[in-house]
């Protein structure tokens, strides 16, 4: 396409979510960004969370974290462009390794990432010998190389069951494994690493799940009240929440799941209002994407990683190659092997 048919298809696509002035100046990044996509036989992969004019436009393939994985794994093209955080195109190259995978944003993060390391998790394995370990993707690749298994929001409670186990490690986000915990009936405790190892008394408790206390800067602010607040302005509005909210906030919403499956509730129901306790920038896209469908939002909240990822840099990391994602190959074997056993869970 060429520019004015860009951003005539933008316009189409985002007058409801963002300016005309804006859709004109962003129009010429993404014929640029087409450009050189195919000039270089790139895939652009584009997370659920992406600002609307970057979401609606230049990824071939948009989603979350697993489904976008999945992708990452079987593209045949030469570079792999990720619109999202570096744990996301760490596993990308985890997953296909032979590619270059490039994240427009060198500092783009996480605070669920950060909350953990490798040398954490062989301390907590040796606390709790013979336990198996499942790690969420939203972790760096030397953390997923010390755990048996991944797991996404979508799918970690068959991931806890698929052991059959009576006890599992669940790391490193503490609502995450909170609402798994409540939904697989386990007792879960959140042992501290800084006192003494002490596996006799530690055997001892009741417990099947340990957890760690990471948590996500954005669904942990996330309250009990903002649900009474939107609930007493609109009496009908139907609220989804991810599960990294707390599962105070996730008993007291309509339905918890991940990206994917809040979209698909969405686009099966039809409520007067919907409300999403996540990214705000989902609740614009959800909203180009369902004219028909009356999104509130609570921007508020928002993600300073997710956010740093712009058209503007996504056209300068194809324009100059950067920022080149690289795994040391004994970390990305092990790693693979722990987001491949997910990955056939589905
Ligand atoms: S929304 Fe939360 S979990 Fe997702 S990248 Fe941001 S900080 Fe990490």
């Amino acid at each position: 396409m060429n520019l004015e048919e860009t951003y005539l298809d933008m316009k189409r696509k985002l007058s409801r979510v963002a300016p005309d002035v804006e859709l004109r100046i962003k129009a010429e990044y993404v014929v640029e960004i087409n450009r050189l996509k195919a000039e270089k036989n790139a895939v652009i992969l584009g997370h659920n969370y992406m600002e609307p004019v970057l979401y609606h436009t230049v990824p071939d393939f948009v989603g979350d974290s697993l489904f976008l994985s999945r992708q990452a794994a079987k593209t045949d093209k030469d570079i792999i462009v990720f619109c999202g955080v570096k744990f996301m195109a760490e596993t990308a190259k985890i997953l296909n390794p032979t590619k270059t995978v490039l994240l427009p944003a060198e500092k783009a993060g996480c605070s669920l990432a950060a909350s953990i390391t490798a040398e954490d998790v062989r301390q907590l394995k040796a606390r709790y010998p013979g336990v198996p370990v499942v790690t969420y993707v939203n972790t760096y690749a030397d953390v997923k190389a010390e755990s048996d298994i991944c797991c996404t929001s979508g799918n970690a409670v068959a991931v806890v069951e698929s052991f059959g186990t009576d006890t599992v490690i669940f790391l490193p986000d503490e609502y995450l494994a909170r609402n798994v915990a409540k939904e697989t009936g386990k007792h879960i405790i959140f042992p501290s690493l800084a006192g003494p190892t002490d596996p006799a008394s530690a055997s001892e408790l009741d417990f099947q799940m340990v957890g760690w206390r990471g948590r996500c800067e954005v669904h942990e602010k996330f309250t009990v009240q903002d649900i009474r607040n939107i609930r007493s302005q609109y009496p009908d509005v139907i609220i989804l929440a991810h599960p990294e909210c707390s599962p105070e906030v996730t008993d007291a919403s309509d339905m918890s799941g991940s990206t994917s499956e809040m979209i698909k509730y969405i686009e099966r129901s039809n409520a007067p209002h919907y409300l999403l306790l996540t990214e705000c920038a989902m609740g614009d896209n959800v909203a180009a994407a369902h004219t028909d469908k009356d999104m509130l939002r609570l921007c508020s909240v928002r993600c300073p990683h997710m956010n740093m990822i712009t058209l503007e840099d996504t056209l300068k990391s194809l324009q100059l190659m950067r920022y080149v994602i690289e795994v040391p190959e004994d970390i990305r074997i092990r790693a693979a092997q722990a987001v491949e056993r997910m990955i056939k869970i589905g």
